[in-house]
């Protein structure tokens, strides 16, 4: 058995995977009346692609890896729980989670009952590798890493990651939801050297496609296999693939990026010169983490001029923090004059 192979649940490895009437033919014909669709033409009467061939195409031209190293799910999220699914068994096995950080990893473990090893990050929201090294067991089969993490914005070290992929015996995720807003190439690069490593990144920040629904798995394709055995066979719809492919043929909104990473600049240097501010966190996402004296305060006095923040002040490490995304310049001007002056 592979490396892989033996980290993957008994039970998924016995699943025979569904076959699809499109998997069993996957060719061209003229008539069509072996998976039970409607003949009437409604522009969505047919399955679609089950293996989205052609978005996986580009997508693995744009990130320069094998199309059978990418998985898509519906949103990031359906990849996180497939990978809970393939690695994890219920009641057995565990999965490390630095905190703070995004808030699917954890609840997808509890839905898959599954035991979390609880890691705090250090105070500036780096990884501590000490502290993750001893914590780990060998029924440790998963580890995300959220970077740039959320709700902090900031990228983890590349050199803590590099000797957590060293030590750590299972499956180490890298989110990249927000890569595209950090000066950095990201993991996708060094998949080749590592395994074990999944990275995963989202339609749903930078390419402004969010209410679509569609997540990025890259990762060997032993990996990928087996999230796409046990995937719903038809999980991206047609309408979300023709959006996206149309989306990723034409050229990255890197006028957009370069505009919010400006407007980031900004908000973190016109925050910080407000009375109630008392740390804006370095980001290198599309958000800023901000420590202000009453989170409760500051986010109700901007809900009653009716913008909306997120409060994370509840959260590990986040006390009186929220977390602003940056928006349009108008928007974050409006921002400020709010959060300035007397109120
Ligand atoms: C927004 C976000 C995602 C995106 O999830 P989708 O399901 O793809 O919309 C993933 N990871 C993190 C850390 C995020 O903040």
């Amino acid at each position: 058995m592979s490396a892989i192979a033996s980290l993957v649940r008994a039970g998924i490895q016995r699943v025979k995977p569904y076959a699809s009437a499109r998997d069993e033919f996957s060719g061209r014909a003229s008539i069509y009346l072996d998976a039970n669709e409607s003949p009437y033409p409604t522009a969505y009467n047919r399955y679609p692609d089950p293996h989205q061939r052609l978005l996986k195409e580009k997508i693995a031209q744009l990130r320069g890896v094998e199309p059978n190293q990418i998985f898509l799910g519906n949103g990031s999220d359906e990849a996180i729980d497939l990978l809970l699914r393939v690695f994890c068994e219920p009641g057995k096995d565990r999965v490390v989670i630095p905190q703070p950080t995004y808030g699917m990893y954890s609840v997808s473990a509890s839905v898959n009952l599954t035991e979390q090893v609880t890691v705090p990050l250090t105070a500036d929201f780096q990884l501590n590798v000490a502290a993750l090294r001893e914590s780990t067991t060998p029924n440790c089969k998963l580890l995300f890493l959220c970077s740039p993490n959320n709700p902090s914005g900031n990228l983890l070290r590349h050199q803590d990651i590099a000797a957590i992929l060293d030590f750590f015996p299972g499956i180490v995720v890298i989110d990249e939801a927000y890569i595209d807003f950090a000066d950095s190439p990201g993991w996708v690069p060094r998949l080749p050297e590592f395994q074990r490593l999944v990275v995963l990144q989202t339609f749903s920040k930078a390419w402004g496609l969010a209410g679509l629904r569609l997540g990025m798995a890259f990762a060997s394709n032993e990996i990928i296999s087996w999230l796409n055995r046990i995937k719903p066979p038809y999980n991206i719809n047609t309408l979300t693939q023709q959006i996206a492919l149309e989306k990723i043929s034409a050229p990255f909104p890197a006028a957009q990026i370069a505009t919010l990473k400006q407007e980031r600049a900004r908000l973190a240097l016109q925050l910080a010169r407000l009375k109630i501010t008392k740390q804006v966190y370095p980001s290198d996402a599309n958000f800023l983490l901000v420590r202000v004296e009453n989170a409760n305060e500051t986010y109700a006095h901007l809900l009653q001029h009716e913008m909306v923040v997120r409060n994370r002040s509840m959260v590990m490490l986040c006390e009186n923090c929220l977390r602003i995304t940056v928006g349009l310049p108008e928007e974050n001007t409006k921002l400020i004059e709010l959060l300035g002056g007397d109120w």
